[in-house]
């Protein structure tokens, strides 16, 4: 065999692996939403804490962690810390406690995943080469904790040059990662539409401005963008989420708000295509003699992972792992990610950990999911391998 997966095999992984999941399981009991993340906070910072690992908090419940030499071009592992307003049915032994709330995008078992690379790593710091930077983020879900932590200095002293972050992957089987090189997640982007016209008697349209006939024509000519304008080959969505108007079926509606999301994978097309969108709109709603107000948010940035220092990690990964469990990804996801604020400042890339296997179930944002904890190691170990690697 070509592979030696030396690092997998280490015995001290038996202990470090049944570690991981007790703490991914209490996490996993009490999930926070956004950036109010205290009780996962706790956890983080007892586990740091008792492996005699250095951390601070840049923000009020993130949790920086520092290993290795101090000096030097630095690696940052990511792991992202909130849950889901979502109400848990997997009737685990160790489901959430708070109705409402789930760990449904297996972020108890991303922080999980570091903390147990962290451990490993503490115990081989002679081996370290260079610094490493433990990030545990609340807000993935929204608003965001990866900018404020970037704000707050995470990306300095020592100064990273390379990132990594895990994700779970309801797509993969476990034991396999995935690696996607290049545009690899969306920008989401929300918008509302509130559409103006003149109310009336129903038998009566000529004598108002119907709102709903605009919407309908802003609905459809917004589609053609997408089919129309949109180079085929480079993914784009416009979705249209909710409307609303009217008050009964004899009267005109003078108002109708929708709402929706723009998911953008090319960050070149962010700003022309949203001016475009917006464009649209109002010579439609001017066709139809309406008004038309519409406000679009801008999100998370597209991820795009550096191709060659993803072209890098698969060739770590596919050494100590082992070739076959490394897979490389052809297709971007539309979802999105705000790791990409830091993909924008430094080469890094995102290891999409597989989670189908015994007793998993669903895929991820489902009130059902349940994934197979195996992942957990293999996502440590990933993480351990990645900064173990020399940074040339
Ligand atoms: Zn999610
Ligand atoms: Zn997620």
């Amino acid at each position: 065999m070509e592979n030696t997966p030396v690092l997998s095999a280490d015995a001290s992984w038996i202990e470090i692996d049944e570690w991981a999941i007790q703490i991914r399981r209490q996490i996993h009991r009490q999930p926070e939403i956004g950036l109010e993340t205290p009780h996962t906070q706790s956890v983080i910072e007892a586990a740091l804490e008792g492996l005699g690992i250095v951390h601070s908090r840049p923000i009020t419940h993130g949790v920086v962690g520092h290993l290795g030499p101090r000096e030097g071009p630095a690696i940052l592992l990511r792991a992202d810390m909130d849950g889901l307003p979502i109400n848990e049915e997997t009737g685990l032994d160790f489901a959430s406690e708070y109705p409402g709330r789930m760990h449904a995008c297996g972020h108890d078992a991303h922080t999980a995943m570091l903390l147990g690379a962290a451990r490993y790593l503490k115990e081989h710091q002679n081996q370290l080469k260079r610094p490493v930077v433990l990030m545990f983020q609340p807000g993935e879900e929204g608003p965001g904790g990866a900018l404020p932590m970037i704000e707050a200095g995470v990306l300095k002293d020592p100064e990273v040059t390379e990132a990594v972050m895990v994700h779970v992957d309801s797509d993969l089987p476990v034991g396999v990662i995935g690696l996607k090189s290049g545009p690899a997640m969306a920008s989401p982007n929300a918008f509302t539409i509130v559409v103006k016209g003149q109310g009336g008697h129903g038998a009566h349209p000529d004598k108002g401005v119907d709102a709903i006939v605009t919407a309908a024509a802003i609905i459809q000519a917004c589609q053609t963008l997408v089919s129309r304008e949109q180079d085929p080959v480079v993914p784009l969505v416009v979705t249209f989420g909710t409307i609303s108007g009217g008050y009964r079926e004899n009267v005109l509606a003078d108002r109708v708000t929708m709402s929706g999301t723009i998911r953008i994978l090319d960050p070149a097309q962010q700003k022309t295509f949203l001016q475009r969108f917006q464009d649209l709109i109002h010579h439609t709603a001017q066709a139809y003699r309406a008004h038309v107000e519409v406000t679009v948010n801008p999100g998370y940035p597209a991820l795009v992972a550096d191709v060659t220092f993803t072209t890098k990690v698969g060739k770590r990964l596919n050494s100590v792992l082992g070739a076959n469990q490394v897979r490389w990804l052809t297709a971007p996801s539309m979802g999105a990610e705000d790791f990409a604020y830091i993909a924008q400042r430094v080469p890094a890339t995102s290891l999409k950990v597989g989670v189908v296997g015994s007793g998993s179930q669903s895929g991820i944002h489902s009130p059902n999911f349940i994934l197979n904890e195996g992942a957990i190691g293999v996502g440590a170990r990933a993480l351990a391998a990645i900064a173990l690697d020399s940074g040339s």
